[in-house]
């Protein structure tokens, strides 16, 4: 009778020791599942934000119709170019990033002009020739020229900076780059 009452105190004291121990354990558990529900939500706000994300992804690819004009005079399509975002001397805009410097938000306008030994910016265009168009300058007919960038036949406000994304239909991306009197559009 006394050793099982003993037994039946040692158990209560165990009892007793375990429910702290529980406790903690259950605060432990309490904790990282906090973490982890923490984590989830920030790995569904990622997602969330990659979706959302413009440019094309590393190993994407698609492609855009372009065409650069220079005060009424369309230039002649550019031969194969360097880089991801590159042409095959077809006219069009080949989008396959291979790093992720010219994937996504990288893969813009200028990167593709760089590629072909152009260069543009938000207010200049400078073909592989050397050939230089500044908005504000003149073309030969001694209108004041703009550079525009037409997307779909909408002007855009950002030039060379303008990323390149997929088309949502199944028509391409028209892309115009454009050197031309301030009025004309
Ligand atoms: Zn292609
Ligand atoms: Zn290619």
């Amino acid at each position: 009778m006394v050793i099982l009452r003993r037994e039946g105190r040692e158990d209560r004291r165990r009892g007793e020791r375990r429910a702290p121990k529980l406790s903690r354990r259950g605060l432990i558990i309490g904790s990282i599942v906090v973490v982890a529900i923490g984590a989830v939500s920030a790995m569904l706000i990622l997602f969330t934000g990659s979706d959302a994300k413009i440019g094309p992804n590393v190993g994407d690819h698609f492609h855009a119709k372009y065409a650069v004009r220079v005060c009424g005079e369309k230039i002649i399509d550019f031969p194969y170019s360097s880089g991801g975002i590159h042409t095959h001397g077809d006219g069009l805009i080949h989008i396959h990033p291979t790093h992720v410097r010219e994937a996504g938000s990288n893969a813009t306008i200028a990167r593709f002009m760089a590629g072909t030994g152009s260069q543009i910016t938000e207010n200049f265009l400078i073909l592989p020739t050397g050939e230089r168009y500044e908005t504000g300058q003149p073309c030969p007919d001694g209108k004041i020229g703009q550079l525009l960038l037409m997307v779909d036949g909408v002007s855009q406000d950002n030039i060379a900076g303008y990323v390149l994304s997929e088309s949502d239909t199944e028509q391409i991306h028209d892309i115009e780059i454009l050197f031309q009197q301030v009025d004309e559009e």
